[in-house]
Formats: structure tokens, C-alpha cells, sequence
């Protein structure tokens, strides 16, 4: 892989995200079916139908750069995905795995808040003022998840600290 310029890096960050979301698309119903809490339920099934649309926004920027969206294998969000997996596997008692799941989906969002941040600016940066609209949308969709997930761990984590399995909602 040839990587001459900001450009080239700029579209490599896209693929990167593209695959990320995509794994993201497949595990994130795991997420829901693993949770127990309807918050936790809900907050995984809202941020399922926002990350369809945040794929379509990357299909856009492709479709004016006029290049492929496909190529690239995000490691960084296969590994993220597989400690989520992981923990699923856990016996575990209900309240502390709702606690671990919304960990789990924080550390997703900050990677992907990283990943979108450096995008859009790489966009500004090249004059492609509409994508990086496009990618400030999806950044602000992801850091409004992860700010409603730190809300809803306020009480999960207080409910994970006994762990007696009863829901407290
Ligand atoms: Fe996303
Ligand atoms: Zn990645
Ligand atoms: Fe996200």
C-alpha cells in the first residue's frame, strides 16, 4: 500500500470506518439479546438503526470521491468486537454484564469518535466541505451515544455493585 499523500490517507480512514461499522452492524444485536436492562436494550437497538444510516453517509462520500468503499479490514474494531464477545461468554450475573456491555460499547464509540474526528478533518483540510459535514454528523451521533451510555451507567453500575441479578429500572 502506497500512501503519498493526505488524500490517500483520507480514503484508507474511510475504509477503515466503513469496515468498522459494518462489524459493528453485526454485533451490536448481540449486544441487545445480552442485556438485560430495557435501557441498555434500547439504547443498543437506537444506535443499530443510527449506524445504518452512518454507513449510507460513508456510501455518499465514496459516491462523490468516486472510489471504492470496500478494501480494508478494521483490526482495531475486530478486537474491540471479540472483547465484547468475550464477555458475553462470561458467566455472569445480569446487572455487572450490563455494566461490562455498556463498557464495552464506550470503548467502541471513543474508537470510532477518534477515527470520525480525524476524518472530518482531513476533509476540511482537502476542501471537501459537504463530506466533512457528513462525518461531523455521524462524530456528533457517536459522542450523544456515548454521553447517553455514561447517564445509564450511573445507575447500571450502582445496580452491578450488589449483583444480586434483580433489574432495577
Ligand atoms: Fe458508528
Ligand atoms: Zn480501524
Ligand atoms: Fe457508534
Amino acid at each position: 500500500m502506497e500512501l503519498a499523500s493526505l488524500h490517500e490517507l483520507y480514503v484508507e480512514g474511510l475504509r477503515d470506518l466503513y469496515s468498522a461499522e459494518h462489524q459493528i452492524l453485526k454485533a451490536l444485536p448481540k449486544l441487545h439479546k445480552g442485556a438485560t436492562n430495557p435501557k441498555v436494550k434500547d439504547v443498543f437497538a437506537t444506535h443499530l438503526a443510527q449506524t445504518e444510516q452512518q454507513v449510507v453517509r460513508l456510501e455518499q462520500i465514496f459516491e462523490e470521491l468516486g472510489m471504492s468503499p470496500k478494501g480494508k479490514h478494521c483490526k482495531g474494531m475486530e478486537g474491540l468486537v471479540a472483547e465484547g464477545a468475550d464477555l458475553l461468554k462470561e458467566d455472569a450475573n445480569p446487572d455487572v454484564l450490563d455494566a461490562g456491555l455498556i463498557s464495552s460499547a464506550q470503548h467502541v464509540e471513543h474508537y470510532e469518535m477518534a477515527g470520525y474526528g480525524t476524518v472530518r478533518t482531513y476533509a476540511q483540510l482537502l476542501g471537501f466541505a459537504k463530506q466533512a459535514e457528513l462525518l461531523q454528523t455521524t462524530l456528533d451521533e457517536e459522542q450523544a451515544a456515548d454521553l447517553i451510555l455514561t447517564e445509564i451507567a450511573l445507575s447500571v453500575n450502582v445496580d452491578a455493585i450488589v449483583g444480586d441479578g434483580e433489574m432495577v429500572e
